[in-house]
């Protein structure tokens, strides 16, 4: 049986699932397919990412070849930032729903929290970090209460079944919690060994909120970027440590890197466009690393963030993340 983690409104979520962030539209419906026949149930999408019609399609295939149900799955994907103002969020919620050809998200996150200027679907979609397409940054008056009030509603009329956040840090978190009519199931957040956060989950742990790791394998994601961090820093899949960890259980740095989290209670959301990886990433569960292992790779921590605003526009708005 794959490993499901309880959110904090009795709802079942799959611990392991899978990210779709770069998945390039032409192969993604078949990606999305290949990944169902490997087991995968949870698919991590956004609005931002682009591919949803194609990812929608790969379910849809799945579903009439009866490989699975629309109860077997749970779909998630996340609010961009330029629909963060109230009564932005139901309208482009219906429309990433007729996206992915569905009629609700089990889980919808909001996807940072920084509000940006609406930009108009019918102008460009996915509408980016820039106004203008380009360079300019326009941020918009919505305050997280607002987008929360609306991301309740989503629930109340049967839109998700749950709503979580993403890319929150802890003060903005006791801030929604004070207002919350329904406290959010679920935080995302970049989670790997050069950026452990155990504040951060320990909060979350104490708050009963379940929190989903991305990035696992760290700077892999980040290189084209051209980050400095990114480039410098030994990737996690080559580092010795991890590799000796890897050899020892007899598995793939990969499989190491993602069991860490799995077994300190957290869901991991790897991407793969290869069937070979992602069936390891999938059986990454199989296997139990020793508490020394663990505390091995927990001290690995250099608190080094790769998913940075600052990748995507100047330094102006560097204080998004504190
Ligand atoms: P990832 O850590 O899953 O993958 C990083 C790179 O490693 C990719 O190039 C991938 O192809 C490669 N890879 C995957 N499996 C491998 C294996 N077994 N061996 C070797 N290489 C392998 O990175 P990610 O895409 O950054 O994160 C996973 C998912 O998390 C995303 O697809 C997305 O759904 C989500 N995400 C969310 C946010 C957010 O802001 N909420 C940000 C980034 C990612």
């Amino acid at each position: 049986m794959a490993p499901v983690i309880k959110l904090n409104n009795g709802l079942d979520m799959p611990q392991v699932g899978f990210g779709l962030w770069k998945v390039p539209n032409d192969v993604c419906a078949e990606v999305v397919y290949n990944a169902i026949k490997v087991g995968y149930r949870l698919f991590d999408g956004a609005a931002d990412y682009g591919n949803e019609v194609e990812c929608g399609q790969g379910i849809a295939r799945a579903i009439k070849e009866g490989l699975v149900k629309r109860e077997d799955l749970f779909i998630v994907s996340k609010l961009w930032n330029t629909f963060h103002d109230g009564d932005r969020v139901e309208p482009i919620v219906k429309k990433q729903l007729a996206d992915w050809g569905i009629d609700y998200f089990d889980l919808y996150l909001i996807h940072f929290p920084v509000a940006l200027e609406y930009v108009d679907p019918s102008v460009r979609y996915p509408p980016g970090w820039h106004y203008d397409g380009k360079s300019e940054i326009r941020p918009s008056k919505a305050s997280i209460q607002e987008t929360w009030t609306a991301m309740e509603s989503l629930v109340d009329k049967g839109l998700a079944k749950s709503i979580g956040i993403s890319n929150f840090q802890a003060q903005l978190i006791y801030d929604l919690l004070r207002y919350a009519r329904i406290r959010p199931a679920t935080l995302q957040i970049e989670h790997h060994p050069y950026l452990v956060q155990p504040e951060l989950l320990k909060l979350a742990k104490k708050e009963g909120i379940a929190v989903t790791a991305y990035s696992s394998f760290g700077p892999a994601s980040f290189q084209e970027f051209n980050m400095e961090h990114a480039t410098k820093l030994t990737p996690l899949l080559e580092d010795e440590t991890i590799k000796k960890i890897a050899s020892k259980y007899e598995r793939e740095p990969s499989q190491v890197l993602l069991r860490w989290a799995t077994q300190r209670g957290l869901a991991i959301i790897p991407k793969s466009n290869s069937p070979s990886r992602m069936k390891a990433n999938f059986e990454s569960v199989n296997f139990d690393l020793s508490e020394e292992d663990i505390a091995t790779i927990s001290a690995m921590d250099r608190n080094i963030r790769f998913n940075q605003p600052s990748n995507y526009f100047p330094t102006e708005m560097l204080w998004i993340f504190g």
